[in-house]
């Protein structure tokens, strides 16, 4: 199997947590939000996209991204997180002293502008992808923006693969329902779904 290096790797992220943020020390492998952020802790920006990082596309938003109610101004923070984290968090810009909630969007809700953005650099990223894994994730019918995002942006050569949770004994149903749902939802796509269901729920 031919390894790529790290660069030529996207990740495309629909969770707000910060899992693997958070292990970022331990696994020495970096990631890039692709976001240019007003203020970044600086904490943070000691390992923040340090060497070779990999672009982590978070279409949701994040939890370790704080955006001023006030002004707009991105802030990111360290990943490590207590739950009272955001209560009393004011901007950092000087003299602004409006609030920082996390950066979530749920979908495209009120900092839809700020995130739209993220939404077409994930696409340009889709495009140019030769093969995509889709890791516990199946395209729920409510999530028509995301649907429509790799619909639109699929090319008709590349190879899916999908990762999930499976039982033992339902794996050749699971299978089948995999192949059946890719193909209704990307009927131009040439190549088979590979499928792989991996560990017990
Ligand atoms: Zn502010």
């Amino acid at each position: 199997m031919k390894i790529k290096p790290p660069q030529t790797t996207s990740v495309i992220s629909l969770n707000f947590d910060c899992m693997l943020q958070g292990k970022e020390f331990i696994n020495k492998v970096y990631f890039d939000y692709l976001i240019d952020f007003d203020w970044i802790d600086p904490h943070r920006a000691q390992f923040y996209r340090c060497s070779n990082p990999i672009p982590l596309i978070k279409l949701n938003g994040s939890l370790d991204q704080g955006i001023c109610e006030n002004c707009g101004r991105l802030h990111l923070y360290y990943p490590f997180r207590y739950r009272t984290f955001y209560k009393n968090k004011a901007c950092t810009k000087q003299q602004c002293g409006g609030r920082v909630t996390p950066f979530i969007v749920i979908p495209h809700g009120k900092y839809g502008e700020k995130i739209n953005s993220l939404w077409n650099v994930a696409k340009n990223h889709l495009k140019e992808a030769d093969k995509v894994t889709v890791i516990g994730y199946s395209f729920p019918e409510y999530d028509k923006d995301v649907i429509k995002l790799f619909q639109d942006s699929l090319n008709t050569n590349v190879r899916i693969e999908v990762v999930d949770k499976c039982r033992d004994n339902q794996k050749k149903e699971q299978t089948e329902y995999f192949r059946k749902r890719y193909r209704g939802l990307f009927p131009d796509i040439k190549q088979s779904i590979e499928n792989h269901n991996t560990g017990r729920i």
